[in-house]
């Protein structure tokens, strides 16, 4: 049963969402399993603006496309209406025949954006998106949580997200405390924008079930990226759900056995937002800023749903290949290639990191372990021709063409599509 999968290999970020706009016209369903408005996916088609999308799948723009948001997304009603207004202005045709999303998926409450305010307000701040995501997250795993079906009783939501939401402002300093009067308002925003969903909600397992049993082609699009996985990222620095294949499953409600493929997204410059460690960082923030762009640019390194200007450093293969081992990669997909010569003559890539006085080859799933890790580069000359505009394999020059040799021999799996621009049709198709 074709079910094809494509996850992140780094740290988010590297360009999913472009891939999956681009593949999505062979494919008749494209699902979300993961993730929630914190997930930021930019897809840039030739005729239109590009296109930031935080909860919707990549595969909105294509107006046969079944887009499903599953069962393992964290749905915020009052974002993804907007969400889902912005494209309806773009030209984009958004209804209940293009998108559905899971009865099952949990909700972002009013109360659960108040904590993580009041989180990234205090000396225990985590540099998260303040999408409460933490803690709805937190809710749905004590079993407190409220789902999509939620919705078919109003009353009860409207009382219980009142009372939590009073509940958790009573820890506001007095300056940033809500009267009730707010309190309320804010509650009925927030059920409107639910109720605003309703036509959208099914049981999306059973719906994406029957459609693999048809034979149709799926293709699953994961969030956030491995090293951000809840069980296996760099805890704690990482994200509030799994971000691995298997992770993309359970959000979606398919078994194994389905999986035809796994597509893993790799930039061939490493980014990260926020705390933790990072190996192959560059500290030079004149190179960095360099590397990063201007801000406003669609490809520039800054955070889609943050703004925040990404942290960037050299291509690491160490943390690479643990994504790999874990996921059961068939096939990499590499980004911004065009962005290598930023890095001046010379590019470097980690090939191993020294820990403890030993080399290893797989990075550890442990912020503690990372942070005392010490890169071995491989350096390399770069190029200073524009490659944009290239859509031979064969027309790059030397140099690019070895920096991807070098990645696919060091792993053992073959990049299939080089991104040379944000564009939709900027690929070097292998
Ligand atoms: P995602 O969350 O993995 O989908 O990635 P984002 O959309 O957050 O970030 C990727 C950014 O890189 C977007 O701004 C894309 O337009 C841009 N991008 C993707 N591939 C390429 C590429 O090959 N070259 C360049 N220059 N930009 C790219």
């Amino acid at each position: 049963m074709p079910f094809h999968v494509i996850v992140g290999g780094q740290r988010g970020d590297e360009g999913k969402g472009r891939f999956v706009d681009l593949i999505a016209p062979d494919y008749t369903v494209v699902a979300r399993g993961n993730g929630g408005a914190n997930a930021g996916h930019t897809v840039a088609p030739e005729s239109m603006n590009p296109i930031a999308l935080h909860q919707i799948p990549s595969g909105i723009v294509h107006p046969h496309i079944l887009n499903i948001i599953g069962n393992g997304v964290f749905v915020d009603p009052i974002k993804l209406t907007n969400e889902i207004n912005s494209l309806i202005s773009a030209g984009i045709d958004v209804s209940t025949k293009n998108l559905v999303i899971s009865s099952s998926a949990h909700l972002v409450m009013p109360h659960h954006l108040s904590l993580d305010l009041l989180r990234e307000n205090s000396q225990n701040a985590q540099g998260s998106t303040k999408s409460g995501i933490a803690f709805v997250a937190g809710d749905k795993y004590t079993r407190e949580g409220y789902r999509m079906e939620s919705v078919y009783f109003p009353k009860e939501l409207y009382a219980k997200a009142l009372e939590l939401l009073i509940d958790v402002n009573s820890n506001f300093q007095t300056d940033l405390k809500r009267t009730e009067q707010e309190l309320e308002n804010e509650v009925k925003v927030w059920l409107k924008a639910t109720e605003n969903l309703k036509p959208y909600i099914q049981d999306t397992v059973d719906l994406i079930n029957q459609r693999l049993l048809n034979g149709e082609n799926i293709l699953g699009e994961g969030a956030q990226a491995f090293w951000l996985d809840i069980s296996h990222g760099m805890y704690p620095y990482v994200t509030s759900s799994s971000t691995t294949v298997t992770g993309l499953l359970d959000g979606l409600g398919i078994s194994p056995k389905s999986v035809s493929k796994v597509s893993m997204v790799i930039k061939a410059i490493k980014s990260h937002v926020g705390g933790g460690p990072f190996v192959t960082e560059i500290t030079d923030e004149q190179i960095a800023q360099n590397i990063r762009g201007e801000f406003g640019q669609t490809d520039s390194e800054y955070g889609a749903t943050t703004k925040r200007p990404r942290r960037l450093g050299y291509l690491d293969l160490v943390e690479i290949r643990k994504a790999i081992q874990l996921n059961g990669v068939d096939e990499l997909y590499l980004t911004k290639l065009d962005h290598v010569p930023r890095f001046g003559d010379t590019f470097k890539i980690a090939t191993e990191y020294i820990l403890d006085g030993k080399n290893i080859v797989y990075a550890p799933s442990s912020a503690n372990l990372l942070s005392k890790c010490t890169p071995i580069y491989r350096e390399f000359t770069s190029w200073k021709e524009d490659i944009s505009h290239i859509r031979k394999y064969s027309e790059l020059p030397h140099q690019a063409r070895e920096f991807i040799e070098f990645i696919e021999k060091e792993l053992g799996i073959p990049i299939k599509k080089i991104g040379v621009g944000p564009e939709r049709n900027s690929v070097i198709e292998r």
